[in-house]
């Protein structure tokens, strides 16, 4: 009854107003956009990207009988590993790192843009080095900053109840952003410095091996994408990062601008969750 209570509330601080029970397999029907979503064409594919253009699995493929029927997603934006990862002649120092602290490490000396004038601490990001779920934000703020650790303000506080919300500790869960330093006050980061900074993501994501990738935000989603597209594209859709299924939802400080978009996080979360959890969607 108490973990039932637990569960209602964090409902509730997602913006849960109601709640439809599902029984003996039967699931509503989705609602009018949703659907639609879930059947949209799949996303223009970036150069070196490829799209996938398999609709939903039909229900009687999935190796989940007896379990309620999963809600169509359409897959979206493959990106292929790189092809020189196995290179033995690679000169990317960064690519060559042999574990996260290596990574932190050279992060803290890193010079690449111009954002190492203005921090006062990285913030290579932070979890369980075998997390199955990693997230990845935008960059760090203020407190990010002071601190050195990554999604520790509002946002942050935010984030955890959304980990929560679908079984997650924070603990659990390798918690990263796209830069490594904070863009004065709060500015978007420029290309050059996700150019720059990228390939710590893509060495931390390629260490860590998790099983699903959460891109919280527009610009996550984009640079592990290769991709300019917009969030409503992104969104409601499997995408596949170096072999790793990806969701795109919004980011944390955008639902504190607009609670409305709690709703849509939850389905990307709990889709985020399904795939977790091993289910074919
Ligand atoms: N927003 C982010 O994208 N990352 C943080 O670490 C904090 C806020």
């Amino acid at each position: 009854m108490t973990s039932l209570r637990r569960y209602l509330e964090q409902l509730m601080e997602l913006g849960e107003r109601e709640l439809v029970l599902e029984r003996g397999g039967q699931r509503p029907a989705p609602a009018p956009r949703e659907a639609a979503r879930a059947t949209a064409a799949p996303t223009k594919a970036p150069a070196g990207a490829s799209v996938a253009t398999a609709a939903a699995q039909p229900a009687d493929a999935a190796p989940n009988a007896g379990r309620p029927a999963a809600t169509p997603v359409s897959r979206g934006i493959t990106v292929e590993p790189p092809a020189s990862s196995a290179d033995l002649f690679t000169t990317d120092p960064i690519a060559a790192l042999p574990d996260l602290a290596a990574v932190a490490a050279m992060i803290a000396q890193c010079t690449r843009c111009g954002l190492a004038h203005t921090r006062q601490h990285t913030v290579p990001g932070e979890g369980d080095p075998r997390a199955g779920l990693v997230v990845v934000g935008e960059a760090p703020g203020a407190t990010e900053d002071e601190t050195g650790r990554p999604f520790v303000g509002r946002a942050g506080q935010l984030l955890n109840d959304i980990l929560r919300a679908i079984g997650f500790a924070r603990e659990q869960v390798f918690i990263m952003n796209v830069l490594k330093c904070r863009p004065p006050n709060n500015r978007d980061p420029e290309p050059l410095e996700a150019a720059a900074c990228s390939p710590y993501l893509h060495r931390q994501i390629a260490l860590i091996g998790p099983r699903v990738i959460l891109a919280m935000g527009r610009p996550a989603g984009n640079t592990l994408l290769a991709t300019n597209s917009s969030l409503a594209d992104l969104r409601g859709k499997v995408h596949s990062y170096r072999g790793v299924p990806l969701i795109v939802t919004y980011h944390p400080a955008a639902l504190l601008r607009n609670p409305n978009w709690k709703r849509p996080t939850w389905d990307d979360v709990r889709l985020a969750r399904r795939i977790y959890d091993g289910e074919t969607v």
